[in-house]
């Protein structure tokens, strides 16, 4: 019998890999491999990564670590089968020890490695946290209410909504969709962006949720590279009218429950929907808003006509049924005075 043996150690064996003993053949293998130091960029304002050759928006700091690792870490081409662990462990404020251990198979031999390196962070302020304390802006979104001045809580809504949109688009990979700052004004409020698209974003946005209209309007500020560098102010109107303000049109009068382009609500004399196109309403006019209603107890219920107890003068006053009417006599139903005399309130509201 002949026996074999490994042309490279002398060992006995019957078994041949690429000419050489299993031993051999592991031996020559490199399943991983990494530089003993990896160096990070990270800014430290806003945890945003330096990632090839751009800045990327934020994970979290042990996420961009291993990422970081796994961008330096070469696997054999060979292996089949891996199975990478990553475990990184914080020296101080700019160092992290990574211990990178893999399994993996070669030409179906089982194969173990493992190794440490070391991710340093350089810190470096990105390009959108310097345009912003740097004061830079692209658009100013103007936040004004027509023929009023915006509530508190409408300001608060519509600088939350920026802040959606601005984090929608940030998400999708806008860095400059920040909002740079907010200035509150006695007439409303105004909102600087770091991109003109977001500024549009905001205003259709908040127009959506509360109806109005905005404009836009160029200003020339100079020019850089040659071509001509603009800024945006976008001139937002809140509409004149809120939901649950209760307004006359003509000798009609509404509970709001929208108003832009188009006024729509309820006329409180009959309950029938109330829709039109606000350009063609003439005589409007703020009555009140439906948090003035006071409750008053429903004496009668007939067919055409209710009758209900006035809570501050104790007279019995008779309306109109409306329709949207859903309480028994003797319950009792919310009213509202007006200029134009007593309405009851839906239900529902
Ligand atoms: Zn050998
Ligand atoms: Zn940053």
């Amino acid at each position: 019998m002949v026996r074999s043996f490994c042309p490279r150690c002398g060992n006995d064996t019957d078994i041949f890999i690429d000419n050489v003993c299993r031993q051999c053949f592991i031996g020559d293998k490199k399943l991983l491999e990494c530089p003993l130091v990896i160096y990070a960029t990270i800014c430290p304002v806003c945890g945003s990564v330096f990632r090839k050759g751009k800045w990327q928006s934020k994970e979290t700091e042990n996420q961009v670590i291993l990422d970081c690792v796994k961008d330096n870490l070469r696997i054999n081409r060979d292996a089949r089968n891996i199975d990478l662990t990553l475990i990184p462990e914080k020296l101080d404020h700019s160092r992290y020890q990574v211990h990178a251990g893999a399994k993996a198979e070669i030409r179906g031999i089982s194969l173990d490695s493992g190794l440490d390196t070391e991710v340093r962070i350089t810190w470096e302020t990105c390009d959108t946290c310097s345009r912003i304390s740097g004061g830079y802006f692209e658009g100013i979104v103007q936040i004004r209410a027509d023929k009023r001045i915006p509530s508190k809580e409408e300001l608060d809504k519509c600088i939350s909504i920026a802040e959606e949109v601005a984090a929608r688009a940030q998400e999708k990979g806008d860095r400059l969709a920040f909002i740079a700052k907010t200035v509150e004004l006695d007439e409303g409020m105004d909102l600087y962006v770091g991109l003109i698209k977001l500024g549009k974003q905001i205003c259709r946005a908040i127009t959506d949720s509360f109806g109005g209209r905005f404009t836009e309007s160029p200003k020339l500020v100079g020019q850089k590279n040659g071509e001509d560098l603009y800024r945006i102010t976008f001139a937002l109107r809140l509409p004149e009218f809120m939901r649950g303000d209760i307004i006359s049109v003509d000798d009609t009068v509404i509970e709001v429950r929208s108003c832009g382009k188009q006024v729509s609500g309820i006329e409180l004399e009959t309950g029938k929907r109330f829709i039109e196109n606000y350009s063609d309403l003439m005589l409007i006019k703020k009555l009140g808003n439906k948090q003035d209603a006071v409750l008053a107890v429903l004496i009668s219920d007939e067919k055409t006509a209710i009758q209900v107890l006035d809570p501050v003068s104790y007279e019995t006053v008779t309306i109109k049924r409306p329709e949207f009417l859903c309480a028994e006599p003797g319950d009792e139903i919310k009213i509202i005075k007006t200029a134009k005399g007593i309405y009851a309130l839906p239900c529902a509201d």
